[in-house]
């Protein structure tokens, strides 16, 4: 490492709607959007749920091509079903397809940390980050920037020059008060608190001239009512189903032998609900080919619900999973820095270009991506 090298420090607030800077008091997003980068609309991928996305900015893979299809999803060579709440499935390497960019970093000799990254606390192609933490969403989010700092301030040879940094708000309250709601504006303010210590103590270092500072999310969310729910029971046979993951607006159906055209065609006759056969389902969602895909893809329509019984009036509040085609899913790109130029308006993109941006930023020789590095070089100040 030499003493001119470029740090970049990533961090998501799970579930920011791309417009909540807009809806919400941001002066810290604001300031970071004049002084740096700010696309629209960053799109994320498909299914919009958080494990999946994740590991999409992580490794510039669509969920199809780096094994995480949902945060839910069956696979028996892991002993089960994988699940976001199940530690041993989390942190099995052999969930996880594809190239994180700290092991691509870590590979090319460069040090880097994590504070909750999706994938991160799992060994994948034996490499952790050099720094790293099981999850723990009980941390309180200064001191996880104040971890972040120290990190920064270590002596060279320890010094990550690569931090993700996770935040499990605004999703949380998103899901409780729907994303326009007075309760919302007082957590995205706060987001803006703890982003503007963030930006402060970096501003701080001695060489935080030389710190990219990148910060993103993994989808939006969208209201969602009781009044607008489809009990899936109600229009296909249990009998049909040999097993299904997943939830609501996304789940995934091994049919039973020969069942998969009876629980599509009755389905697609039912408004609010969408179902696919795996070679069926629109080439734009960039899904169904995944070794762990089973027959039948179920997604509800925007707003809408889906689920197998029980009580419809959980689905209140909001949520996210849905098609990245509709606009509420999609979320945000803030970057700064002395690579980035500054007062930039980056056009729509999709979240498989992160990982090239990151690579970029660290010069790393980058692995195979689904990006296309074209479609964000108007961001840069610095030639290629
Ligand atoms: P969801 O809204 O269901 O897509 O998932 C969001 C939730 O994922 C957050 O509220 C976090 O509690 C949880 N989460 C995020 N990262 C991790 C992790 N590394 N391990 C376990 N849970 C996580
Ligand atoms: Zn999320
Ligand atoms: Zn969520």
């Amino acid at each position: 490492m030499s003493a001119h090298d470029n740090y970049v420090v990533m961090v998501s607030f799970d579930g920011f709607r791309w417009d909540y800077a807009d809806l919400y008091d941001t002066p810290t997003f604001d300031a970071m959007a004049r002084n740096g980068v700010r696309a629209i609309r960053m799109i994320p991928s498909f299914p919009t749920q958080t494990f999946p996305n994740h590991y999409t900015l992580a490794t510039g893979l669509y969920p199809d091509h780096h094994g995480i299809i949902n945060n839910s999803f069956y696979a028996p060579e892991l002993g089960g079903v994988y699940r976001i709440s199940d530690r041993r499935k989390v942190q099995d390497p052999d969930a996880y397809f594809g190239e994180p960019i700290w092991v691509t970093a870590e590979k090319q000799g460069i040090r880097t940390a994590s504070y909750f990254w999706v994938g991160s606390e799992a060994p994948v192609r034996g490499t952790h980050p050099t720094y790293w933490k099981t999850y723990d969403g009980s941390i309180p989010y200064m001191e996880r920037v104040d971890t972040v700092i120290r990190w920064l301030k270590l002596p060279m040879d320890k010094r990550p020059r690569l931090i993700l940094l996770y935040f499990d708000e605004p999703d949380h309250s998103g899901h409780d008060y729907g994303p326009v709601h007075p309760e919302m504006g007082k957590v995205v303010e706060y987001l803006d608190e703890v982003l503007a210590y963030l930006r402060g103590e970096i501003a701080d270092l001695e060489y935080g001239d030389r710190v990219n500072l990148v910060v993103l999310s993994d989808h939006g969310m969208a209201s969602v009512s009781p009044q607008r729910y489809v009990n899936l029971y109600d229009h296909i046979k249990p009998r049909w189903v040999e097993h299904i993951t997943g939830g609501s607006p996304v789940s995934l159906v091994d049919a039973a032998a020969g069942c998969e055209d009876s629980i599509t065609v009755s389905l697609n006759k039912v408004e609010g609900v969408m179902a696919w056969k795996k070679n069926e389902i629109p080439a734009r969602l960039h899904y169904g080919s995944s070794p762990r895909f089973p027959d039948v893809l179920l997604m509800a329509d925007s707003g809408w619900s889906i689920g197998t019984g029980g009580d419809p009036s959980v689905y209140t509040g909001g949520t996210h999973g849905y098609d990245n085609a509709f606009t509420q899913m999609h979320t945000i790109f803030y970057a700064e820095g002395p690579d980035f130029r500054k007062g930039y308006v980056q056009p729509d993109f999709p979240n498989v270009e992160v990982y090239g941006i990151v690579a970029r930023l660290l010069e790393l020789k980058p692995a195979r991506t689904d990006g296309d590095p074209a479609r964000v070089s108007g961001m840069f100040s610095t030639p290629d």
